[in-house]
């Protein structure tokens, strides 16, 4: 079956494969087994094949948001960004149905040519829409919360399809029920969701504010290296980058692992880190806005996986952060 990559292919091979806006960290170990699914069906078919072996489950978009531990994922990773089918724009109402693997860059591009707004801010954001309902992502003043009006789930344990309108999502900054829920047993799949824009605005004028946004993005993050985005929340009313820029932590580095010097709040890799330097990384520099400041920050990155500080990926919400390393087992068979 195509779909599997071998046990031992490094997530830096599979992840970036294809080119674009997409500048994942680049580190991280092996998937003990891994599936792109591209249609429902195929999708169905590796849960239950997933289900009876008892195998845990990780569904990842792009992978944008994500630090995948070294020693890699036990269990079944579905990567859901080639789920994806074009987007269904109702241009004289601005009801926009669209797939969970659909890029957020592309759909903003797309919406803005059909003159809908409100989809502006998310150019620069290099996610599936699946990731972005989840996290609920956001920049520049909108976010998914703003716009979405329903999303289609799939729950791995009964296999039910789950229409759950805004308010049961439960979002806040950059929070959402479905990433809570991560934590226990099975999370659901985003399939798809409807997003309400504004119908009826001159083409070339949402063009021009999101081709902006854009640029003024590219202009103050560093899109040239390896990251993850924002690595912490913001601690409101405060800004996480202006706190550690303030005490002088742009470019401290473990490793390959760099404070950007671009931006204080991400974190670069300027070459060969490992999941455990960027990791090690992040809680340095927690420890110090802890010891300086009294803030504690909360990551916004997902740790997938083992790491060192398994306590730690517990607070961030993250599945799997104290799960054992794979112990690679028999490729199965279709
Ligand atoms: C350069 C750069 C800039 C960024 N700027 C921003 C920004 O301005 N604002 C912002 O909010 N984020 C930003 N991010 C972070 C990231 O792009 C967003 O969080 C994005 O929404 C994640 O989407 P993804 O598809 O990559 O999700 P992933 O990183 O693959 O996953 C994120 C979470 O969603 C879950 N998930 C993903 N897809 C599904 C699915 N279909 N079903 C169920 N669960 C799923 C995963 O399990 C994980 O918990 C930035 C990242 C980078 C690299």
């Amino acid at each position: 079956m195509e779909h599997w990559l071998p046990p031992a292919t490094p997530w830096g091979t599979p992840l970036p494969s294809r080119p674009g806006p997409l500048h994942q960290l680049e580190r991280g170990g092996p998937a003990e087994f891994f599936a792109e699914p591209r249609t429902l069906a195929e999708l169905q078919h590796w849960l239950a094949w997933a289900g009876p072996e008892g195998l845990s489950l990780h569904s990842i978009g792009a992978g944008s948001n994500l630090l995948i531990s070294d020693e890699g994922l036990a269990g079944l990773t579905l990567c859901l960004r080639s789920l994806r089918q074009a987007p269904r724009i109702d241009r004289p109402t601005g009801l926009v149905e669209v797939d969970a693997g659909e890029p957020l860059p592309s759909l903003a591009h797309l919406c803005a040519r059909a003159g809908l707004a409100g989809l502006e801010w998310a150019v620069g954001i290099p996610g599936t829409v699946g990731g972005a309902v989840v996290m609920n992502a956001g920049a520049q003043g909108g976010s998914m919360a703003q716009r979405l009006v329903a999303a289609e789930l799939l729950d791995p344990a009964s296999g039910a399809l789950l229409r759950w309108s805004l308010p049961q999502l439960d979002y806040a900054y950059r929070q959402s029920r479905l990433q809570l829920e991560e934590s226990h047993g099975r999370p659901r799949i985003v399939l798809r969701a409807w997003l309400q824009l504004e119908p009826g605005h001159d083409p070339l004028a949402v063009q021009r504010r999101t081709n902006s946004n854009r640029s003024s993005r590219i202009r103050s993050q560093p899109y040239t290296l390896p990251s993850c985005g924002s690595v912490f929340r913001n601690p409101e009313p405060q800004k996480a980058g202006r706190l550690i820029e303030d005490l002088g932590l742009m470019g401290l580095s473990i490793g390959g692992a760099q404070v950007s010097t671009k931006h204080a709040n991400f974190i670069v890799n300027t070459g060969g880190a490992t999941a455990a330097d960027i990791d090690a990384l992040i809680r340095q520099v927690q420890a110090r806005v802890l010891a300086e400041r009294g803030i504690s920050l909360r990551p916004e990155v997902k740790r997938l996986g083992p790491f060192s500080d398994s306590a730690a990926a517990e607070r961030d919400n993250t599945a799997g952060g104290s799960r054992p390393s794979p112990g690679l087992r028999a490729r199965p068979g279709p």
